[in-house]
């Protein structure tokens, strides 16, 4: 069984639109019309997931909802942006009732939760591919950026790394729990990869102190030097600080042999969705008293002196992981 094109769009992507009349116009005419709120600037981000290289083959079509639109948000939350509306190009082979309405599952219950309206998109027959852009508001001249950043300044990252890269270690057969891990370890790790949780309110909360800030999809390493390189800077970071999740640790422990394979989980491994922010000396004070929705920690701070040095709690260098963070070509 299959649905017809216009089926598709009126069944499963159109929802009743936000009562606060921002959305003028939805899915259905030729384009969408939208009001900005006063004083404010759109930050749009754009980002596709291609079947076979950012998901395998036979991945729930709500995981794939859901990230497409979470990469997207996370991205928005690293600007300090309020996600606010977006737009969805879907490629599929077919047209299955079963597997759109998953896949809707997925995109809705994020976009919900985040009271965001999706207000347009297109459909086309092709391999398996989705395209979702994203537009958010933020106070004119008030977005985080990659440059700003300051000698001095404190490193935090959000939440936990390395989790998502391990889970795809597991996946892909490459990486194994120790029999001592607990049995929730596994689906708390495969979460962290499928359903990753952007930070948006910890962006907000940050934006008007931060120097700078990035979200982690490439590897700290990676990310981190895209701060460095846009502010013209260096930084000294502590890989021991590195905020590691419960069922990562208990994963490290055990894996005691191979000290290598957890730092390059934390420093390289992609899909962390965390945010890397930039915070003047001054604005650590100021951390406790702001409602971030998520931990923050410190890893590092910001020196003159270009490139990243990375070494360990005792002062010893750390082995770098080779290649740096993912790129496409
Ligand atoms: P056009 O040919 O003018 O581009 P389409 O027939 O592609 O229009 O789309 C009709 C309407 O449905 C438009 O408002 C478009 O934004 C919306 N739309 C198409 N595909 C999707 C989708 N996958 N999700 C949400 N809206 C969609
Ligand atoms: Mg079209």
């Amino acid at each position: 069984m299959s649905v017809s094109e216009f089926t598709l769009i009126e069944r499963y992507f159109t929802r009743p639109l936000p009562a606060s009349g921002e959305v003028v116009l939805g899915i259905g005419d030729d384009a969408a019309l939208v009001n900005p709120p006063a004083g404010q600037q759109l930050a749009i981000a754009i980002d596709t997931l291609v079947e076979g290289v950012h998901f395998p083959a036979h991945t729930a079509p709500g995981d794939i909802a859901y990230k497409a639109l979470a990469v997207n948000l996370s991205d928005l939350a690293a600007m300090g942006a309020l996600p606010r509306w977006f737009t969805l190009a879907l490629t599929l082979p077919a047209s299955e009732p079963a597997w759109l309405e998953a896949f809707a599952g997925g995109l809705f219950a994020l976009a919900e939760a985040e009271g965001l309206a999706l207000i347009g998109g297109d459909t086309t027959r092709g391999p398996l591919c989705v395209t979702v852009q994203v537009a958010g508001a933020v106070p004119v001249a008030g977005a985080m950026r990659r440059r700003g950043a300051q000698a001095g300044d404190g490193i935090y990252v959000s939440g936990t790394l390395g989790d998502a890269a391990l889970a795809l270690g597991l996946v892909q057969g490459r990486t194994r729990l120790p029999t001592t891990s607990l049995a929730q370890d596994t689906s708390v790790l495969m979460s962290r990869l499928q359903r990753p949780v952007p930070r948006i309110q910890a962006g907000q909360a940050l934006r008007d102190i931060a120097h700078a800030a990035i979200d982690l999809s490439d590897g700290l390493l990676a990310d981190l030097g895209h701060i460095l390189s846009a502010s013209g800077v260096g930084a000294d970071v502590d890989c021991d600080a590195i905020p590691r999740s419960a069922a990562f640790s208990r994963w490290e422990r055990a894996q005691a042999a191979s000290v290598g394979l957890a730092q390059s989980l934390l420093l390289a491994g992609g899909d962390d969705y965390e945010l890397c922010l930039c915070l003047p000396p001054e604005a650590e004070a100021l951390l406790a008293e702001r409602d971030t929705g998520v931990s923050l920690h410190r890893i590092g701070t910001v020196e003159a002196v270009p490139g990243l040095r990375v070494h360990h709690a005792d002062g010893r260098a750390c082995v770098l992981p080779e290649g740096g963070g993912y790129t496409h070509f």
